[in-house]
């Protein structure tokens, strides 16, 4: 049983939400306000956080920030009122994983839940994915979101992380746009396949030391892209440490 974390201090949302989540057979947990949210975020792990922008005590954008700077990696959902264009961008930058726009419809949130979850536990299946990637002078924590060259911090937005993570788990093995969009952007509404080549730019720009002759994230034409497995030093699996 999946374990749904509601932040939200409209009591009545709150109530709806928790007992339409119930009635789906979740573990609903609930919180009404940004503080004791994060306190059961931390304490209790759940699956999925579902997550108000406006919230006494806490925002929802800082409880986001902070779950992701301490290394939580569950999905978030977040609530937005009509018109937060600018709080759904931001907030999809620190690390919210999507969102939905009050008032919303509960089929429609209950569809994104599900979709959350099931692309979550694909993600975290098997331990497919690595934790580290060390090449030339550049290392990496994907567990922490962390990049450095030669030590010094490389500024990379969270689904760049994801976008390589993916890529550098899969050495010298073709990986398609299509796959990139369905495991990193899943079924968000705005992405094509040239948000892949953004990100893949991107990427290159802060990891290749000539973007345009890139060595280690290679063009494959016509198929998409790969992670060249011949300059990398060291790559620690998921259950190495
Ligand atoms: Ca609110």
């Amino acid at each position: 049983m999946s374990r749904v974390l509601v932040i939200e201090d409209e009591a009545a949302i709150l109530r709806g939400l928790a007992d339409n989540l119930r009635l789906e057979s979740y573990d609903v947990l609930t919180a009404a306000d940004g503080e004791t949210g994060y306190e059961l975020l931390r304490s209790q792990k759940p699956d999925l956080v579902i997550l108000d922008l406006m919230l006494p005590r806490m925002s929802g954008h800082d409880v986001c920030r902070k779950a992701r700077a301490n290394g939580m990696e569950m999905p978030i959902l977040m609530l937005t009122a009509r018109g937060q264009e600018m709080d759904r961008v931001a907030g999809l930058d620190m690390g919210a994983d999507d969102y939905v726009t009050k008032p919303f419809s509960l089929a429609e949130l209950l569809a994104r839940v599900r979709a959350l979850l099931r692309r979550s536990n694909a993600n975290t299946g098997a331990g497919e994915l690595i934790a580290s990637l060390a090449f030339e002078d550049v290392e990496i924590d994907f567990a922490k979101y962390e990049a450095r060259r030669a030590g010094r911090v490389l500024e990379m937005t969270r689904k760049e992380f994801q976008v390589l993570r993916y890529m550098a788990s899969r050495p010298g093995q073709v990986v398609t746009r299509e796959e990139l969009l369905e495991t990193v952007w899943g079924y968000e509404k705005y992405p094509t396949t040239r948000t892949v080549d953004n990100h893949i730019l991107s990427l290159r720009a802060k990891l290749e030391r000539q973007a345009g002759k890139p060595v280690h994230l290679l063009t494959v034409h016509g198929v998409g892209y790969k992670w060249a497995d011949n300059f990398v030093k060291n790559i620690l699996r998921a259950g190495d440490k």
